[in-house]
């Protein structure tokens, strides 16, 4: 449904002028506030939004739309009016009491866009000014990307192969949430995909779903936690796991006896760089000879918003400027930098789409060893680039320098 912006005015009003007659029950397939809220979603669908704000304030309803990781304010507030009845109407559409206004709750929305399911998860709260209610759509983006869609450098993806085609063995992927990690778990699992191998997801929820693997979703209430569908896997003639992530030790120490067993076992944690994966992992009382003896590979992601193609511009950062100095000893004469003016494609953002940023460590033998003798973390920071890692902030300049994102967007996240 493609609706431009007078005819969304107008439904507005009309949606507002339905509620000042208190017909909000009235109204069936046609009713404004039913089309308002078909209409709210759709765009979030066509923006590529991940999340949907409606956010009561003390005289309209503020919409915003999460994109590309940020949250962006919508040009139409919706009068005060529409509020109640709009949140009613989703309300009803997620399968939630639409009576009860004074406790969270959390529902459900299958909904039908251009042949595709949209399937969208929604919490409300109460608050001062009336219900916060935020829809996350989950699988907007349908496709699932491969490894050589993921972003990374050459030499990276080269590194990132190497520790996941190994047969046995852990590898990590740290990052905060919404960080992609498990975009990259699904790339990496669907290249090690061959008819010959069995590959299983413990994740919860299930994410996406990926052609070819057994997905397991997590459901503690009947019983299936981590540990048990770890311990359940061990007896599935598996080839390789991925596991949504670790929660805590006794998790982690299982994980650890697996991959020692001659499995490959991926998973996730949050850390601020790969190195810190060896040193989460002591914390949560792995010893250094079982972390040395099992994990091959640890990568920290984060994402970043891609340049807008459509309105890049070149420009020469001075010797003194914040960008000369940002770039360190990587800035020289003549260098020339890609900014963005902003344009319809991108809203005026500059940015449209994400792209990953990694750093790979690769356990290698003097890696190992440092890990064994349990050396501190400046010392094993030092090692790992001395062997090869490029941190995330040099993966980022290299891509900044290629024109694919700016130095405030790195700055913003790193
Ligand atoms: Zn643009």
């Amino acid at each position: 449904m493609n609706i431009d912006e007078t005819a969304f005015k107008i439904l507005i009003s009309r949606a507002a002028g339905e509620a000042r007659q208190g017909l909000e029950h009235q109204g069936g397939a046609n009713s404004p506030v039913v089309k308002l809220a078909d209409v709210l979603l759709e765009r979030a669908i066509e923006r590529r939004a991940s999340d949907l704000h409606l956010e009561p304030q003390t005289d309209f309803l503020r919409v915003r739309y999460r994109i590309d990781g940020l949250l962006q304010i919508e040009d139409n507030v919706l009068p005060k009016e529409v509020e109640s009845i709009l949140i009613a109407r989703l309300k009803v559409m997620a399968g939630m009491d639409t009576a009860k206004h004074q406790c969270p709750q959390d529902g459900h929305i299958e909904f039908a866009s251009e042949g595709r399911q949209i399937d969208i998860r929604v919490s409300v709260l109460p608050a001062i000014h009336g219900e916060l209610m935020v829809l996350r759509f989950m699988n907007v983006e349908e496709k699932i990307l491969n490894l050589g869609e993921l972003g990374f450098s050459d030499k990276n993806m080269e590194l990132f192969r190497g520790i996941i085609e190994k047969p046995s063995g852990l590898v990590i992927l740290s990052g905060p949430v919404n960080s992609g990690k498990t975009t990259s778990l699904y790339a990496a699992l669907q290249a090690l995909n061959k008819p010959e191998s069995n590959l299983v997801t413990l994740e919860n929820p299930v994410e996406r779903v990926v052609p070819g693997i057994n997905q397991v979703e997590i459901n503690p209430k009947s019983g299936l936690n981590y540990m048990a569908g770890l311990k359940a896997l061990l007896r599935q003639d598996i080839t390789a796991v991925m596991v949504g992530e670790i929660r805590d030790g006794e998790v982690a120490s299982y994980i650890v006896r697996i991959a020692l067993t001659g499995h490959l076992i991926m998973t996730t944690l949050h850390t601020e760089n790969a190195v810190g994966v060896i040193f989460r992992l002591r914390e949560m009382n792995i010893p250094p000879y079982m972390i040395a003896a099992t994990l091959t590979g640890a990568v920290a992601q984060r994402l970043v918003r891609k340049s807008c193609p459509h309105c890049q511009e070149e420009y020469e950062p001075a010797a003194n400027s914040a960008e000369a100095q940002m770039l360190g000893e990587r800035w020289h004469r003549g260098l020339h930098l890609k900014r963005n003016t902003g344009c319809p494609h991108c809203r005026g953002t500059g940015y449209s789409g994400r792209l990953a940023l990694q750093e790979v460590l690769v356990i290698s033998p003097a890696v190992r060893e440092a890990i064994l003798m349990s050396a501190d973390r400046d010392r094993l920071q030092a090692l790992a680039e001395r062997e090869g890692l490029r941190t995330l902030w040099q993966d980022g300049v290299d891509k900044v320098l290629d024109g694919k994102t700016t130095l405030s967007e790195l700055k913003r996240v790193i």
